[in-house]
């Protein structure tokens, strides 16, 4: 049988439920294998110690920390209802004696030396494993707890200890030797040879499992996790990230060094040394193949395997011409941080030799200073060095790829991707393996360097969508927001216009910034030129975004179609034109095989058009369509009930923002009219906007040309009608609404009385309310309602239209 290590991070172990999942894969594994386990930490515990430590230096008091610790570990041990309980209790509560009381010499000393710490970290495995091994043998697979520090030899390096590989590697062997039980190790922990606890760095565990696998020459270490393997990006800022099948040991190690948590990046050596295969497989989703990292993987068509980001790193900067040919410089820089045992994560030299920077971690920041201005004090005093200079909040990137050997253009790629997004590269710094290209950018960045270099190499081009956006007031406003926030996949922004300016990109824009961007514009706006950028790309779907009310626009669609575009718009005006125009557009669409789709022209987000041809399309046959579609009238009719005139509550409902600018617009009805024609249509329907009838609420006896506050201070004098029609109907039991009705011959919009058998007269608040009444939803008609009005929602709307665009391929 195989040997194989398999090691259960702190993911894997939080609980007793997880722990019994982690036994299931146990029992699973010894059918086939003969194994040993390495174990971190429950999850957070190492944390949770670490700051119970730091707390007791500062001389402040830990008891209920402390006391939940116990609590998480012992009701972890009684809800697995081991049987030994006793001796388990026994031996959990002679490990937290003991963490007391090293705690409480850190407490009196004031003071956590990194020994000290490595100490108080150790209960954390010890803990695990021992609960762990008890479990596994009340199951019956007989194990014991293997504390690592009696075969881990490593020098007192604390914090980061070295491993002394081959004094380890005998030990284990001579350990394992007389072994019949399965050995649970603990992760993490080594000792020197005076018998100090080490830790050889935070999330060692894996390493251990591979010091461990290359010891007794296992065949295969792996590695379970609470992810599928390693991602192509961190899956927390990235949410399509995608499993990578396979990598090398190099890649996966530059990876890892540069942030990809998953693996610890010294995992790798032991494992490399005797070429044993590392899997990375997810305790929560067994039968994934998750990763295999192996010398050799098989090629893909991707130049970049992943890209990683190590955040909160600083920069520390030597300059001065006097610096040019300055023999020793780089070395003395690099031995003098090297004897204070600072880890240098990047360097990056410029050509001119008149600055050299690295990164390192920001703890690291005072003592790298130090150092530097003792060696270099002389050239400090005599200006050859100007200064030593620091910058904080920083994040490395790395975009890796055993590929990228071969393929010229990368960097290229990564850098102009960057650009596009007005990204700024503070440093750069290419490996000189060149499967890897690593970059300094700011920590408020990296985000959006992920996401857009995630694109760029991830997202399959054919498949990308490229939006032209006219119109970026509150729904171009909010739709920009979305994609910003939202990332949706294969979406991106090619040019943004309002009607005096536009911006184009040389690729994608940032969604964040092209508003602001757009308004420093000095490009004005024409139409022809806007849209001929378009020709550039053939093999992309371009969209026009027609976010605005403009009539112009809308009377462009079928010029626009006929140029290759599909148009998703949340402007009613092209379809409420004549008939003519509304057969053209749908005609010209299918002609250039391109889509049309404006499902916000009613209800906002509500999925109203689509539902109706839904239901035309598999044959029903619509008899009736009534709808409250005005969110403003809606407003205005169940605010006002009889406590305030009319005029007020409109006066009201404008200066929230309520109404359009103009509330004539919202009280002539025409606004209704329109989505009602829009739905009829949709039924088959031959009819213009001229054939509605519409009761307009503006009172005739008003001149059209007065001011908005003219309008509104006249419409006191008709507050008297509008309250006779509410009493009116309230003497019935009834409510007023503003309705639009297709009965299968004609529309009609107007103000009607309802009673409490219409189901209307339970619409409320800006709420639309559309009853399709069809053959087959005759006598229980087919509901839609819910909010129908908000940049928000209809913002959503035109995204999802977008997106069907994109599965309609
Ligand atoms: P464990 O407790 O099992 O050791 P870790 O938290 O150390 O787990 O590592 C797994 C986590 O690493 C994932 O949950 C994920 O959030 C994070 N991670 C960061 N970058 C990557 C990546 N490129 N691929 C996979 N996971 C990543
Ligand atoms: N428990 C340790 C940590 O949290 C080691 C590990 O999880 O691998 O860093
Ligand atoms: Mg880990």
């Amino acid at each position: 049988m195989s040997f194989k290590i398999i090691k259960f991070g702190g993911s894997s172990i939080e609980d007793a439920e997880k722990i019994q999942r982690v036994a299931g894969i146990i029992e699973d594994t010894i059918k086939n294998s003969e194994l040993a386990i390495v174990v971190s930490a429950f999850s957070g515990v190492t944390d949770t110690i670490k700051t119970l430590a730091e707390y007791a230096a500062a001389g402040k008091n830990i008891d209920v920390a402390f006391d939940s610790l116990v609590a998480k570990h012992t009701e972890c041990a009684e809800k697995l209802s081991i049987k030994n309980e006793i001796n388990i209790r026994r031996i959990l509560d002679e490990y937290f004696t003991q963490l007391k009381s090293d705690l409480l010499f850190v407490a009196k000393e004031s003071h956590l030396s990194s020994q000290s710490l490595d100490k108080v970290l150790s209960y954390g495995e010890l803990l695990s494993t021992k609960i762990l091994a008890e479990y596994l043998c009340q199951i019956g697979i007989p194990a014991e707890q293997l504390d690592a520090r009696k075969v881990i030899l490593t020098d007192n390096y604390f914090g980061h200890a070295f491993v002394h590989y081959q004094q380890s590697y005998s030990r284990i062997r001579s350990y394992f030797k007389d072994r019949s039980y399965m050995q649970v190790i603990t992760g993490f922990l080594g000792s020197t040879k005076t018998g100090a606890t080490t830790t050889l760095g935070r999330s060692g565990s894996d390493y251990t499992a591979a010091i461990f696998g290359a010891a007794l020459n296992a065949k295969i270490i792996e590695i379970w996790t609470d992810v599928s393997g390693i991602l192509s990006a961190d899956p927390k800022i990235i949410n399509e990230a995608e499993v990578i099948p396979s990598l090398t040991y190099e890649e996966a190690m530059e990876l890892a060094h540069a942030g990809a948590k998953v693996i610890f990046p010294p995992t790798m050596i032991p494992a490399l040394y005797k070429n044993i295969p590392i899997v990375i497989k997810n305790t929560f989703e067994p039968d994934h193949p998750g990763t295999t990292i192996a010398k050799d993987r098989t090629k893909t068509d991707k130049n970049v395997a992943g890209i990683s980001s190590l955040s909160h790193v600083a920069l520390v900067r030597l300059q001065g011409a006097g610096m040019v040919g300055m023999k020793g410089l780089i070395g003395r820089t690099f031995s003098s941080l090297a004897n204070e045992n600072i880890n240098i994560i990047l360097v990056s030299q410029a050509f001119s030799e008149h600055s050299i920077c690295f990164g390192i971690k920001p703890e690291w920041i005072t003592k790298a200073v130090k150092t530097l201005e003792t060696e270099f004090s002389f050239e400090l005093k005599n200006h050859y060095i100007d200064e030593i200079t620091v910058e904080k909040n920083l994040s490395m990137v790395a975009v890796v790829g055993e590929e990228m050997r071969h393929t010229s253009g990368v960097s290229g790629r990564v850098f102009s991707t960057l650009g596009n997004n007005n990204i700024n590269v503070i440093a750069i710094a290419q490996g000189s393996s060149e499967r890897n290209i690593s970059f300094i950018v700011d920590d408020e960045d990296v985000d959006q360097t992920l996401k857009s270099l995630h694109t760029e190499f991830f997202t399959i081009k054919d498949e990308w969508i490229e939006i032209f956006l006219v119109g970026v007031g509150t729904i171009g406003g909010e739709l920009l927001n979305i994609i910003n926030q939202e990332s949706p996949p294969g979406i991106s922004i090619r040019a943004v216009c309002s009607s005096r300016k536009m911006l184009i990109g040389s690729d994608a824009l940032n969604p964040a910034t092209a508003k602001d961007k757009l308004k420093k514009s000095n490009m004005s706006f024409g139409l022809n030129d806007f849209l001929s950028l378009g020709n550039k790309k053939n093999s992309k779907q371009k969209i026009l975004v027609d976010c605005t009310a403009s009539e112009t626009i809308a009377k462009e669609y079928v010029n626009i179609i006929n140029r290759g575009f599909s148009v998703v718009t949340a402007n009613k005006i092209a379809n409420t034109l004549d008939q003519n125009y509304y057969h053209s557009i749908r005609h010209t669409a299918k002609k250039n095989n391109v889509k049309f789709r404006y499902e916000t022209n009613v209800g906002a987000g509500l999925p109203i058009i689509n539902t109706l041809r839904g239901l035309i399309t598999t044959g029903d046959k619509i008899l009736s369509i009534e709808g409250v579609l005005s969110g403003t009238l809606s407003y205005l009719f169940s605010a006002f009930d009889g406590q305030n005139p009319f005029s007020f509550i409109l006066n009201e409902a404008r200066t929230k923002g309520f109404t359009e600018p103009d509330p004539r617009e919202d009280l002539s009805g025409m606004d209704v009219a329109r989505k009602m024609l829009i739905l009829a249509r949709e039924t088959g329907a031959k009819l213009e906007l001229d054939d509605i009838s519409v009761e307009s609420l503006i009172p005739t006896e008003l001149d059209p040309t007065l001011s908005v506050d003219r309008f509104l201070d006249r419409m006191v004098d008709f507050d008297q009608f509008f309250i006779e029609k509410l009493e009116n109907a309230n003497a019935k039991q009834k409510v007023l609404r503003y309705i639009g009705k297709w009965d299968g011959q004609k529309v009609k919009v107007c103000l009607e009385a309802v009673s409490n058998d219409n189901p209307f007269y339970n619409q409320n608040g800006r709420e639309n309310f559309i009853v399709f009444r069809s053959k087959r939803y005759n006598d229980v008609p087919l509901i839609i309602k819910g909010h129908g009005a908000g940049a928000a929602v209809t913002a959503a709307g035109v995204l999802r239209d977008i997106q069907l665009c994109l599965e309609d391929r």
